[in-house]
């Protein structure tokens, strides 16, 4: 009787959102000098969320073309929390003007587009399917790995390059990636007084993409790429 009271237990019920896991490690030991932590812990919520997707319409997002979330050579490539520090003040910033998000450019050159401040950035026109290469100041986003599969599997040439700011401007179609969001379609981008907009919808590749993934998610359709993991928990 117990036990089929925990099996009918899922949090969050099915169709309302996920449980979104996330992993920590934290520096823990007593030391005040710049070093390595005598001692780590290990931590993993484990919370239930809310549909993002269908939360509210696409992204507007704002190109910040003075300060930059990484550098070469730095730790931009890594999930770590230093990476959102520099980023605060530009989102703070962009929020209160009305915006979803900041869209930073390559602290290099600063003609080409990285990420936003926690999500991967794809553009599509025509066929191609573009994304920025991760060579250490992006991250390489599970979700964008998985998109990028399944674009090219219906067909699209998906391109890990640089993309140029002007690219982005003359695309058709923008999305972002990461696991809270899935996929989710950039309505506008703003870079200086310029604010173009994107296909969002029906039409949109994003929308499509996000049902593919989250199908196999869910297990509705059969995962081919054995990206499910089955866990075993208190059956055991
Ligand atoms: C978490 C995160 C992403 C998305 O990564 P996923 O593995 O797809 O969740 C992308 N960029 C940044 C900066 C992130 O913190």
């Amino acid at each position: 009787m117990l036990m089929q009271i925990i099996f009918s237990l899922r949090v969050p019920p099915p169709g309302k959102g996920a449980l979104y896991i996330r992993p920590l490690l934290i520096g823990s030991g007593a030391i005040l000098g710049v070093a390595p932590a005598p001692e780590y812990t290990f931590l993993i919520y484990a919370s239930p969320v809310g549909d993002y997707h269908k939360a509210s319409s696409g992204l507007n997002l704002r190109v910040d073309h003075k300060s930059h979330r990484a550098h070469s050579g730095g730790t931009g490539g890594v999930k770590s929390c230093t990476n959102y520090s520099p980023v605060v003040k530009s989102l703070v910033e962009a929020k209160s003007s009305g915006f979803s998000d900041v869209l930073f450019l390559d602290a290099a050159t600063g003609r080409n587009i990285e990420e936003a401040s926690a999500c991967n950035i794809f553009i599509v026109k025509g066929n191609i399917v573009s994304t920025p290469p991760t060579s250490g100041t992006i991250l390489p986003g599970i979700t964008r790995k998985s998109i990028s599969e399944l674009a090219s599997d219906i067909g699209y040439q998906v391109q890990e390059r640089d993309v140029s700011v002007e690219e982005l401007l003359e695309a058709e179609e923008v999305f972002c990636t990461g696991t809270a969001m899935v996929v989710k379609a950039v309505e506008t981008v703003t870079f200086h007084d310029k604010k173009i907009k994107y296909r969002t919808g029906e039409e949109a590749l994003s929308t499509k993409l996000h049902l593919m993934l989250t199908n196999i998610q869910m297990g509705i359709v059969e995962d081919k790429k054995s990206w499910m993991v089955e866990i075993n928990g208190c059956d055991e």
